[in-house]
Order: structure tokens, then sequence, then C-alpha cells
């Protein structure tokens, strides 16, 4: 089995509309990536900050900005589609029962939790630099990975989106001294406790750091602390369904994952990981 349910079907631009994106001709182009690239299943899993519902949770200047859709009609469309229907919702501490508001108001196969931001400034976004006000490297680190670890225990998410995502700038940003573990620790803990899958993103190669979402030394302790993988691509174009598959296998093969976490109604199984035998095709069986 293979999925790609964290898929955006729109860039980030502000200026790529809902009403242009959410058709039935671009999820059309999706699905046709998606057979391409023999995945099983696909969803789509907007950013919440896109729509107005999301400044219930939070005012960020940067949500604020980009709330302009409404969540029950992306809700609505992705029910007209076969695609599963998810959502990468940031995880805003102290937050929490604002977040679960808005989560049970939708049907969701299941939910991505993310944490771009720490405090008010992100760590992968330039405008709002985590480095550029709080330059100290570990404190960084730290206050992310502890925050990814809460993002954990607050029993919100279905799966924990690219977790190491403050890798994300390579070299472009101060790294710190210590061993990484050190880092990685408290929320290998919390994914350990909560049981939450924890997201295999190839995005992570298509960024300046140029590598998968976990490093192999997180993987490796997740794998040890017994956690379910859940396998996607982040993709924002059709392109990038199932992007550089074969590398995260290949991986996932080497930190001894074997199955992956499937999605419905918020229910998980898990399967087993690898491309779908598929009968041969257009001869009839020997
Ligand atoms: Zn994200
Ligand atoms: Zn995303």
């Amino acid at each position: 089995m293979l999925t790609d349910y964290h898929v955006h079907l729109r860039p980030d631009d502000l200026d790529a509309a809902a009403g242009e994106y959410f058709t039935g001709q671009n999820v059309e182009r999706y699905l046709a990536a998606a057979e391409e690239a023999e995945i099983d299943e696909l969803g789509v899993s907007e950013h919440v900050y896109r729509f107005r519902q999301a400044l219930e949770v939070w005012d960020h200047p940067f949500w604020v900005e980009n709330a302009n859709d409404d969540l029950d009609a992306y809700r609505d469309f992705v029910r007209t589609t076969p695609l599963r229907l998810g959502l990468e919702m940031d995880y805003v501490p102290g937050r929490e029962d604002r977040i679960a508001n808005l989560l049970d108001a939708q049907d969701l196969d299941y939910v991505i939790g993310s944490v771009h931001f720490i405090g008010d400034r992100a760590v992968d976004h330039q405008d709002w630099d985590a480095w550029e006000a709080r330059g100290n490297p570990d404190a960084v680190w730290r206050r992310y990975f502890e925050t990814l670890a809460e993002a954990a225990r607050s029993g919100l998410f279905d799966i924990l989106a690219h977790p190491d995502l403050v890798k994300v700038w390579g070299r472009a940003r101060p790294m710190p001294e210590r061993d990484p573990r050190f880092y990685y620790e408290p929320a290998v803990e919390a994914i350990a406790e909560t049981g939450i899958a924890v997201e295999v993103s190839t995005a992570g190669l298509r960024k300046p750091v140029g590598e998968i979402y976990p490093a192999p030394t997180f993987a490796v302790m997740c794998v040890d602390a017994g956690a379910a993988f859940a396998l996607s691509s982040d993709a924002h174009v059709p392109g990038d369904i199932g992007y550089a598959y074969e590398q995260a296998l290949e991986a996932m093969g080497s930190w001894g994952v074997t199955e992956i976490a499937v999605f419905e109604e918020r229910e998980r199984r898990l399967a087993p990981l690898g491309r779908s035998e598929v009968g041969a095709k257009g001869g009839s069986p020997q």
C-alpha cells in the first residue's frame, strides 16, 4: 500500500484562490498523477489558516492575511471527489479547546498536526523568522521539539507532520552543537505515549536541507519506541504527488518500517508498506 495524504490542492501563494483550484478538473489532474505514481490512496490536507474558521483559533497576522476561504465549502467540495478528506492543522499551544471545536465540526478522514510556529515566529517562513528574533539555535531547536511533543500529547491529531521541520533551511540557518538526539528525545517520548503516527515526508528533499523528514536518527528512535508511520509528499502541485517515494521506501526499509498508517473517518489501520501488486496488464493471466 502507498498513500499520499499530505497534499495541497494549490500553492501557498495568497492569490491561489479556492475557486480556481478546488475544481473537478484540478482534482482530475491530482488523481491522474497519483495513478501514474502508483499511489493507492490519495487525500488532501489544506492548511487550516487559509480558512476563515481558523481565526477562531488564532489571530496571528499571517493567518489573518491568509484566512479567505470557507472550511465547510472545502469539505463539501472534497466529499464530491474520490479523495480522502484531511486538514493540515497547526498546533497552537493553549488553544486546544478551540482546535477541538473546529475539528469536531468537520467529518474528516484524518488530521495532520503541524508545528510551523514557535510563539509568533515561524521555523519555515522567512517573513516571521524564528532565528532572527531568537538567534540561539539551541533555543529554537529545543522549543520546536518541545512544542512538537505538546502537539502529540494534545491528542488532537492523527499524524505528526514533517516532524523535524526545524531543519528546513539546512546550512542557511545556524545548527545547534549538541547531539540532535537531545532535542528529539521529548518528542519521541510523546510519540511513544500517544501512538500518533509519524509522517515520513519527502518534501524535505525539495527544500534547502535536501533531506527527508524525519532524519534517520530521529526515525530510528521512533521505530524503537514502537511508532506507526504515515507517508506523504506534501505536494502543492500534481507533479509532486508521490515525489521521491523510491527514496522514501528505501529509507523506511533501512529503518525497519514495514507498515504504513491508513485512515478513514479518523480510524487508523496499518497496511503493508510498498507498491501494491498489480495484475498483468493487457494480457490474459497465464
Ligand atoms: Zn506544513
Ligand atoms: Zn503541508
